[in-house]
Formats: C-alpha cells, sequence, structure tokens
C-alpha cells in the first residue's frame, strides 16, 4: 500500500481548500455574480475600476493592426477599448475560464457594436490554447488573484506573448498607508459584503472578493514572479495609494 501524504491545499478567499476544488470555488462566484457585475463594478469601486482601466489601456501601447489577448476578460471592458485602438486589421481575444461571464461580456459587446476584431475563448490561464509568439500584448485584470497556480499562468502569458509583446497586471495589493488600509479594511469586511448582499443576495462572494484581495501577492512578490516566469522590464505602478497596482513586464 502506497502512502500518498496529505492532498496539497491552496487558499480560497481566508479558507484552505484542496487545490483542485479551487476553480469549481471560483467558478460558483463568478457565475452567481455575472449577471449584476458591471453594476457592481460602478458601485463598489464608485467608479474608479474605469480610471484604473483606462490607464492600463494607455500604459499598454496598443497599435492599429495589433494581437491583443484580455485574459480573464469577463464582460469585456478591456476588450472593447483594445477593438478600438487594434483597428479592422487587428484581433482581441477576450479569453476566460466562466461560460457565464463570456456569456454576459459576448451579449453585451455585440450589443454595443464590437464584431469583425473580437473573438471569444473559453481557457484557463494557466494553459492557454493559444500558439507560442501570439500576442503583441496581454492583459489581466483583476483576474490573477482568482488563478490557483500563478505562476504557471504566467509562463502560460510569456510562452504565447511575441518577443517585445507586453503582459500587463492589474490587480488589488497592497496600501502602505496605515490610515488607508484601516478605512479599506473596514469598508472591504464590513460594508462591501451588505451592499453585495443587497444587490445580488450573495454576500459570500463578496467576503471572498475581500479575503481574496488580503491573500494576493503584495507589488514586490509579483514583480519577483513575472521576473522569475521569464519576463524583463519589470514593474510596477501603484494607483489609489497601492489598492491597485498596475505590474508591466516584456517578454524578452
Ligand atoms: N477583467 C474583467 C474586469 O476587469 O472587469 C473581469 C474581472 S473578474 C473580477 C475576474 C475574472 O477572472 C472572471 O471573469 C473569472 O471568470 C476569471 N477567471 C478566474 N479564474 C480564471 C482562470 N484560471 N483563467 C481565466 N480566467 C479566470
Amino acid at each position: 500500500m502506497s502512502d500518498q501524504g496529505p492532498k496539497p491545499t491552496t487558499h480560497f478567499g481566508f479558507k484552505e481548500v484542496p487545490t483542485g476544488d479551487k476553480v469549481s470555488a471560483v467558478a460558483g462566484v463568478f457565475h452567481s455574480v455575472a449577471a449584476k457585475y458591471d453594476v457592481m463594478n460602478d458601485l463598489m469601486s464608485m467608479g474608479i475600476h474605469r480610471i484604473w482601466k483606462r490607464q492600463t489601456i494607455e500604459m499598454s501601447g496598443v497599435r492599429a493592426g495589433d494581437s491583443v489577448l484580455d485574459l480573464a476578460g469577463g464582460t469585456g471592458d478591456l476588450t472593447m477599448r483594445f477593438s478600438d485602438l487594434v483597428g479592422p486589421k487587428g484581433q482581441v481575444i477576450l479569453a476566460d475560464i466562466n461560460e457565464s461571464m463570456i456569456k454576459v461580456g459576448r451579449d453585451r459587446l455585440i450589443d454595443k457594436g464590437f464584431v469583425g476584431n473580437v473573438s471569444y475563448v473559453q481557457a484557463n490561464a494557466e494553459e492557454l490554447p493559444f500558439p507560442d509568439n501570439t500576442f503583441d500584448c496581454i492583459t489581466i485584470a483583476f483576474g490573477l488573484r482568482n488563478v490557483t497556480d500563478k505562476d504557471k499562468a504566467l509562463v502560460s502569458m510569456r510562452r504565447v506573448l511575441k518577443p517585445g509583446g507586453r503582459l500587463l497586471v492589474l490587480e488589488f495589493s497592497k496600501t502602505d498607508n496605515p490610515l488607508l488600509t484601516k478605512v479599506y479594511d473596514t469598508y472591504s469586511f464590513n460594508i462591501l459584503p451588505k451592499i453585495g448582499k443587497l444587490i445580488t443576495n450573495d454576500e459570500d462572494s463578496y467576503r471572498y472578493l475581500a479575503e481574496s484581495i488580503r491573500m494576493h501577492p503584495d507589488q514586490a512578490t509579483l514583480k519577483g514572479m513575472m521576473e522569475t516566469a521569464g519576463l524583463v522590464n519589470c514593474r510596477f505602478h501603484n494607483m489609489t495609494g497601492g489598492i491597485v497596482a498596475l505590474h508591466y513586464g516584456v517578454k524578452p
């Protein structure tokens, strides 16, 4: 009889779960919030997520004719902007693991007339189903913290970038201002789940949101992970006092 030892575990918010269960736990969150995702984003961030995303687009350097992957693209905020930038000769792929989020995103983009240069792929960031050296730019906005094996995902992203291609990771991060941290903690753990309950009747998913943010690697750690994945010129910019950080790296 072989001793297989304890099952590997990972975190799902503050909970420790078997590693193999995290994908379905995260799927449950996004199936539940998909229909109200955009309303909640505006409410929770008081519209500030639009500024964070605008800065990401500006940093991306995307131009007409480029190939762009909006990974964990959800309801397509970044995809829409990239679709305008790359024009008819370019292409944007919105990839996401969750079919409910893709469906809301696809319907929204088609309603707004974003057709022609946008396509949709259901995929796990850890195993991207694209050939090597495909994209000029990859963005992953508020997605990486939900991924089980972040190192594997970063390597997968580097593989599908063209040499010289850019990866931009927009994600919640760590503030170093004690007063801001206190206000932010109170808001995240006491007010946010209540807004979630009111709007989506789902307090747990918004508690997971707050917990997953606290469990996500800080700015310096994520920068190191990008370097380990083989990206160069890695750097980050804090936004809103470090509540959010935009990490940038290039495939050599
Ligand atoms: N990027 C969009 C935005 O900024 O509004 C959506 C962000 S939403 C908070 C996170 C998205 O990550 C969800 O749509 C979820 O399905 C997706 N996601 C979670 N784990 C993933 C994975 N392993 N691979 C790809 N997408 C994933």
